[in-house]
C-alpha cells in the first residue's frame, strides 16, 4: 500500500505545488537529511486563502452534514488501512518510537470517526421570547480556518483541530511544523482519496515565516494554534489585528499529586510514562510529581528503580524513549539539565548499546527534593525530565500545583472520595484526572488550558462549538 504525495510539494486546491525555497528534513534518530520540503511564500498563502474562501462559498457550504460525515468516515478507514506506512513515516521524520507513532495514527483515525459521528449531531436551540415570536439559534462554521501545529504530535493535533473544523463545515489551511510535515502531507493525499472536494483542505509547508503570513492574513476567520507561549502571543496579536477568534494550546507544567493513601502500584506507571512519553515532548506531559511526606521516600525509590531501567534508542528500535526532535531542542533540554546541577539527581536512564551518536538523544533525568520555585519546577522543559516535590497537606499541594503560570492537566492520587472532589474543584487546570492520568489521550475529552497554557477548547464534542459561531434568529410572525 502507498500514499501518493510528490516530494517537495504542498497542497493547494487539490494540486501539489512547490516553491524554489527548500528546507531540509532531518531524521532525529540519525541526524541524516532524508529529503526536502518546499516553503510556501506570501503568494502561496494568498492563493490558499482565496481557494479556501471560494470553495467554502461555492462547494462546501452546499454539502450536507451527513455528506461531510461520510467523507470523514472514509478518511478514518483509509488512515487505519495505512497505519504501518504512516507510523514509519512519522517515526522517521519525528523520531517517535514506532509503537508511539502507531498510537498516533490510531488516534488520528479515531478523531475522524468521532467527528464523522458528531457532524450531523450539532444543532441550535429554540428560545422562549415575546408573544408572536419564534426565536432559534443556528450553529454556523467560522469560514476559513488556519491550523498552525507543532512537531510533537502532528497526527493527533491534525485530528483534533482539522477533524472538528471539517465536520462543522469550515474550509482549512494547515501549516505543519518545519520539522514534522510528512504525515500532514500524507493526510492531505488521503483526504483526496476519501473524496474531500479540492480546496477544502489546503496544506502549506514552510518555516515560522509561512505560519506568520498565514496568521496575519486578513482572509482568515479563525486560528487554531498549538505550540510555544512566545509564538502563541504573536498569533494572538495577529488575530487581534484582524479581530478573529483564536484557540491557543501552549503546553504546561502539569502535576500529579500523590497523597499518603494513594495506591502506589496503580500510580507508578502513570507517574513515569506521563513524563517520558514522546521523550517528554508532550504539552500535557506530567513533569512535576508532588508527593505527600508519608509516601515520599517510597515514591522516590519506586520511580528511581523504574528510571534506571528506561532505555533510549532509535525510533525503529522502538524502546521507551526515542531522540528529541532536533539539535536545537537537544540544546534547550541539555541547558535545563545543566540548571539542575544544584539538585539531587535520583536516576538517569540508559542509552541502547548501538546508539547513533549523530542522533539527538537525551537520557531521562529524575530530580528529587526540588524547590517549587526552581527553574526546573516552573518552566516547560519539553524533554524527558521529571522532578519530585514533597508536600505536607492538601492546602500545600494546591499551593504548589497552582503555583506556576500554566494550567493544562493535573491528576490526584488518593482513595478519599471527599478529597478527590475538593482537589478537582481547587486545581487551576483545563483537565483533572482522579487516580489516572491522560497525557494527550482521550479523543472524547475536551482539552485546553488556563493561564499560560492558553485558552479555548479542542477535542470532544466541545470542539464542535469552538469551530462554529452562533447566529440568533428572531422571527416575528404576528
Ligand atoms: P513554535 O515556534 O511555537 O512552533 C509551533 C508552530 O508555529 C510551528 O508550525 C511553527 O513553524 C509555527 N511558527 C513559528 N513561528 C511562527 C510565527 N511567528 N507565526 C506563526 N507561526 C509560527 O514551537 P517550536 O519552536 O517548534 O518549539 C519551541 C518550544 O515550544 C518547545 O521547546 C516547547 O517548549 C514548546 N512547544 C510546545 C508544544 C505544545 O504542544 N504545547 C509543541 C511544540 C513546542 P516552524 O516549526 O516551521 O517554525
Ligand atoms: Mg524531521
Amino acid at each position: 500500500m502507498t500514499i501518493d504525495f510528490p516530494n517537495k510539494h504542498f497542497l493547494i486546491n487539490g494540486e501539489w505545488v512547490c516553491s524554489d525555497v527548500e528546507l531540509d528534513l532531518i531524521n532525529p534518530s540519525t541526524g541524516d537529511i532524508i529529503g526536502q520540503v518546499s516553503a510556501a511564500g506570501n503568494d502561496h498563502i494568498n492563493d490558499a486563502v482565496r481557494v479556501a474562501r471560494d470553495t467554502l462559498e461555492n462547494t462546501w457550504n452546499n454539502i450536507t452534514a451527513r455528506e461531510r460525515s461520510s467523507i470523514l468516515t472514509k478518511l478514518g478507514r483509509l488512515i487505519e488501512e495505512n497505519i504501518d506506512l504512516l507510523a514509519r513515516l512519522e517515526a522517521t521524520d519525528v523520531g517517535k518510537p514506532l509503537k508511539q507513532a502507531r498510537a498516533d495514527v490510531k488516534a488520528l483515525a479515531r478523531y475522524m470517526e468521532f467527528y464523522a459521528g458528531a457532524a450531523d449531531k450539532l444543532h441550535g436551540d429554540t428560545i422562549p421570547y415575546l408573544q408572536d415570536y419564534t426565536v432559534y439559534t443556528l450553529r454556523e462554521p467560522h469560514g476559513v480556518c488556519a491550523h498552525i501545529i507543532p512537531w510533537n504530535y502532528p497526527m493527533q493535533i491534525i485530528g483534533r483541530s482539522v477533524g472538528a473544523a471539517l465536520a462543522t463545515g469550515n474550509t482549512c489551511i494547515l501549516k505543519p511544523a518545519e520539522e514534522a510535515c510528512l504525515t500532514a502531507l500524507a493526510f492531505g493525499a488521503l483526504t483526496r482519496e476519501a473524496g474531500l472536494p479540492d480546496g477544502v483542505l489546503n496544506i502549506v509547508t514552510g518555516s515560522g515565516d509561512t505560519g506568520a503570513h498565514l496568521s496575519q492574513h486578513s482572509g482568515i476567520d479563525h486560528i487554531s494554534f498549538t505550540g510555544s507561549v512566545s509564538t502563541g502571543i504573536k498569533i494572538q496579536q495577529s488575530a487581534a489585528q484582524n479581530v478573529v477568534p483564536v484557540t491557543l494550546e501552549l503546553g504546561g507544567k502539569s502535576p500529579q499529586i500523590v497523597f499518603n493513601d494513594a495506591d502506589l502500584d496503580a500510580a507508578l506507571p502513570f507517574l513515569v510514562n506521563a513524563g517520558i512519553q514522546n521523550a517528554g515532548q508532550t504539552c500535557s506531559a506530567s513533569s512535576r510529581i508532588l508527593v505527600q511526606r508519608g509516601n515520599y521516600a517510597k515514591v522516590v525509590s519506586m520511580m528511581t528503580a523504574k528510571y534506571k531501567m528506561l532505555l533510549v534508542g532509535s525510533a525503529m528500535d522502538d524502546l521507551d524513549i526515542g531522540p528529541l526532535i532536533s539539535k536545537k531542542q537537544h540544546e534547550i533540554v541539555s541547558d535545563y539539565i545543566r540548571q539542575g546541577t544544584d539538585l539531587e539527581l535520583a536516576a538517569k536512564g540508559k542509552f541502547n548499546a548501538d546508539i547513533n551518536n549523530d542522533g539527538f538523544y537525551c537520557l531521562p533525568h529524575l530530580f528529587v527534593d526540588v524547590p517549587p520555585d526552581h527553574s526546573l519546577a516552573q518552566n516547560e522543559i519539553f524533554g524527558p525530565v521529571q522532578i519530585i516535590i514533597p508536600f505536607e497537606d492538601e492546602d500545600h499541594a494546591i499551593e504548589i500545583a497552582n503555583g506556576t503560570g500554566f494550567g493544562l492537566v493535573a491528576s490526584v492520587w488518593t482513595q478519599d472520595g471527599s478529597r478527590q472532589m475538593r482537589m478537582a474543584q481547587r486545581l487551576r487546570s483545563g483537565q483533572v484526572f482522579i487516580n489516572n492520568y491522560g497525557a494527550g489521550g482521550g479523543v472524547e475529552l475536551p482539552f485546553g488550558g488556563r493561564g499560560l497554557s492558553g485558552h479555548g477548547r479542542e477535542k470532544g464534542f466541545e470542539a464542535m462549538f469552538g469551530f462554529t459561531t452562533l447566529k440568533t434568529v428572531a422571527h416575528y410572525h404576528g
